[in-house]
C-alpha cells in the first residue's frame, strides 16, 4: 500500500455529489407519475411508485437510459466549490456502485461540471467495502444507508450520511448526518 501524503476521502457519487432527486423527472416523463423525492423512502424508486410497477422491465429501462440520465444529472449545491478546494489538501477518491460501461460519460460529467478528481472508480456493485479498504480512505461519503453503516462499522472511519428521505434509519456513531455539502466542509475542517 502506499503512503498517503494527504487524507483520502471515498466519496460516492450519486445522490451525494449529483442530487438525490436528478433521476426523477425522468422516470416520470417514463411512466407518467408525480414522484417527488419525500415519495423515495427505500433506496429503490419501485417504493415510491404509486401503482405496481414490473421490476424487471424498470431495470431494464433505467439500464438503457442511464448513460443519458447521468451525463445530464445535477450537481449538488456547493459540492462544486467545496470539491474544488478540497482537492488541494485531501485525495479524492470517487468509489460508485455505477458500470464500467458508463464510464467514459461520468469522467465527460466531472469534466463538464469541473469536479475535480483523484481517482474515479465505478464498480458495478455496491459492495463498496473492498474497495474502500484496498484505497484506505479515512473518510467516506454517501447517501445509501446501509452501505454508510457497513463502511462505518467495517473499516471503522467516519461516514458523512447525506441525509435523504430514504436514509432516515438509525446510524451508529461514526455515521454522521449531514444536511448539505457545507455542512460536509463545517466537519472535515473541523477534524480533518
Ligand atoms: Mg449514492
Amino acid at each position: 500500500m502506499t503512503k498517503k501524503q494527504k487524507p483520502r476521502f471515498g466519496i460516492d457519487i450519486d445522490g451525494t455529489v449529483t442530487t438525490p432527486d436528478t433521476l426523477i423527472p425522468h422516470i416520470n416523463e417514463q411512466y407518467k407519475t408525480n414522484i417527488i423525492l419525500d415519495d423515495v423512502i427505500e433506496y429503490d424508486f419501485l417504493s415510491a411508485f404509486p401503482h405496481p410497477v414490473d421490476a424487471r422491465e424498470f431495470a431494464k429501462w433505467f439500464k438503457e437510459n442511464e448513460a443519458y440520465m447521468y451525463s445530464v444529472s445535477a450537481i449538488a449545491q456547493d459540492a462544486q466549490a467545496i470539491l474544488e478546494k478540497w482537492q488541494h489538501s485531501y485525495e479524492l477518491f470517487y468509489i460508485s456502485a455505477r458500470d464500467a460501461s458508463v464510464s467514459e460519460i461520468t469522467f465527460k460529467w466531472f469534466k463538464e461540471n469541473n469536479v475535480p478528481f483523484h481517482h474515479i472508480e465505478l464498480i458495478g456493485s455496491h459492495n463498496k467495502l473492498a474497495i474502500a479498504k484496498k484505497h484506505n480512505v479515512d473518510v467516506f461519503f454517501e447517501d445509501k444507508h446501509d452501505n454508510a453503516v457497513m463502511l462505518a462499522e467495517e473499516l471503522n472511519i467516519p461516514v458523512l450520511l447525506f441525509d435523504t428521505p430514504y436514509n432516515r434509519k438509525s446510524i451508529p456513531t461514526n455515521v454522521v448526518r449531514i444536511n448539505n455539502w457545507t455542512e460536509a466542509n463545517q466537519w472535515i475542517l473541523k477534524y480533518f
